[in-house]
């Protein structure tokens, strides 16, 4: 029976077939991890080393924690971890991620506003049909008898309102994990520290959420059971795909990797990915030039109906006679509705209700007005109290057929 996370969860909601790659076929990324996703274990690693300390009563100094930091930064560094932002550095992330340890170790200090209970606290979670979790608290504190808090640290640039909080499901998962551990405990306080704003969110969960919660997540679990059985793992592409590691691995990214390379990627490919890659460039180029060639057409056919319209008109001749083509013109005067922001139009639709006359057409619609303006329902004095609110235009037509 698998032991599914509030991550592997969300990894599966985010996009099936990186949960395949990930959790099913246990596939290895082709890519380093993101520079995000590094800075902020490396921030969380910093905190569990200062609360550890701290829980032995050795509070450390500031400069402690920073250099810490820039240690554990040094390493656990690895050249193939990725700065996908532009014009961001992996400097300006490490600047960062000392910045919110900075900011923290000012907040909290000397870090005795309660008793640390569990750092990197691994917990287990019991759900209906046998349904198995786990997940980690980074840290657990107790505040009072029957009172504990669990901390989580975020590294993320954007602070949620509180109502998403308040629906989150991994800081209710831990809720639950410590209902089911510590069954006399009455009170919960659930706490993320946004450290890149020196902000903290707090919420707590009802028993009835805590419910709602277990039945949504038992039923995605089985979702993903079922899919799993069907091995039925769409590609989902969103803004997450810049930071996917398995980009090179998955079928909707895989050829712009492919075509840096001269190696064919298929022995029974008819071109190599380079080719291809050429290929897609041809398309665009002839596209591009079809789209400006006909625009060019319509101008020549537009000047040349023109050039019959004004023969026709001059000459008296109805019709034009070619080898096996006759051109016609059709006169026709339009009306044209003023537009929304235009104040006549509102003035129209009164006049219209005010004369009676709006029952007729029921909507603002040129063609309804234009036929009710031909017909005789309307008098000659409604007609020209009516068109007084439009522009009217016409125009000729030039109609082929064949002789
Ligand atoms: S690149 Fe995007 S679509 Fe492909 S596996 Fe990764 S997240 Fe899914």
């Amino acid at each position: 029976m698998p032991l599914y996370s509030h991550s592997r969860l969300g990894t599966y909601e985010n996009c099936p077939f990186q949960y395949k790659l990930r959790y099913v076929d246990r596939v290895k990324p082709a890519l380093g991890n993101s520079i995000e996703s590094f800075m902020g274990r490396m921030v969380h690693d910093a905190l569990e080393w200062l609360y550890k300390l701290a829980r032995d009563s050795n509070v450390v100094s500031k400069d402690s924690l920073l250099n810490k930091y820039d240690q554990l930064w040094i390493d656990n560094w690895q050249d193939d971890i990725r700065v996908v932002k532009k014009d961001l550095t992996a400097e300006n992330f490490k600047q960062t991620g000392s910045n919110c340890l900075e900011m923290y170790y000012e907040r909290y200090h000397p870090f005795d506003q309660a008793i640390t209970i569990g750092l990197e606290e691994r917990m287990m979670i019991d759900l209906p049909e046998d349904k198995k979790m786990q997940g980690y608290i980074d840290r657990l504190d107790k505040l009072g008898d029957g009172h504990l808090a669990v901390h989580d640290y975020k590294t993320s640039n954007r602070v949620p309102p509180q109502a998403k909080a308040d629906q989150d499901r991994q800081l209710g998962l831990y809720a639950l994990a410590v209902h089911q551990r510590y069954p006399e405990v009455e009170k919960i306080d659930l706490v993320w520290h946004y450290v890149r704003f020196d902000e903290e969110i707090r919420s707590s969960r009802t028993q009835a959420q805590l419910d709602k919660m277990v039945d949504s997540t038992v039923s995605l679990i089985k979702n993903v059971e079922a899919a799993t059985e069907r091995r039925d793992f769409p590609t989902k592409i969103s803004i997450l795909c810049d930071w996917c590691e398995y980009k090179p691995q998955c079928p909707e990214f895989s050829h712009q990797f492919a075509s840096k390379s001269d190696m064919p990627t298929l022995d029974t490919a008819n071109m190599t990915a380079a080719q291809a890659a050429e290929t897609v460039d041809k398309l665009v180029e002839l596209k591009d030039k079809k789209k400006s060639m006909s625009a060019d057409m319509d101008a020549m056919i537009s000047t040349l109906e023109n050039k019959l319209i004004d023969y026709s008109k001059e000459s008296g001749h109805r019709s034009v006679f070619g080898s096996d083509y006759k051109a016609s013109f059709r006169e026709s005067d339009g009306i044209k509705i003023p537009d929304r922001k235009d104040l006549r139009r509102y003035e129209l639709e009164s006049t219209l209700r005010e004369m009676k006359l709006w029952d007729d057409l029921q909507e603002m619609s040129a063609y309804r007005l234009k036929s009710k303006l031909k017909s005789g329902d309307w008098s000659s004095e409604q007609k020209t109290a009516i068109l007084k609110y439009m522009d009217t235009d016409s125009s000729t037509s030039v109609s082929l057929k064949k002789l």
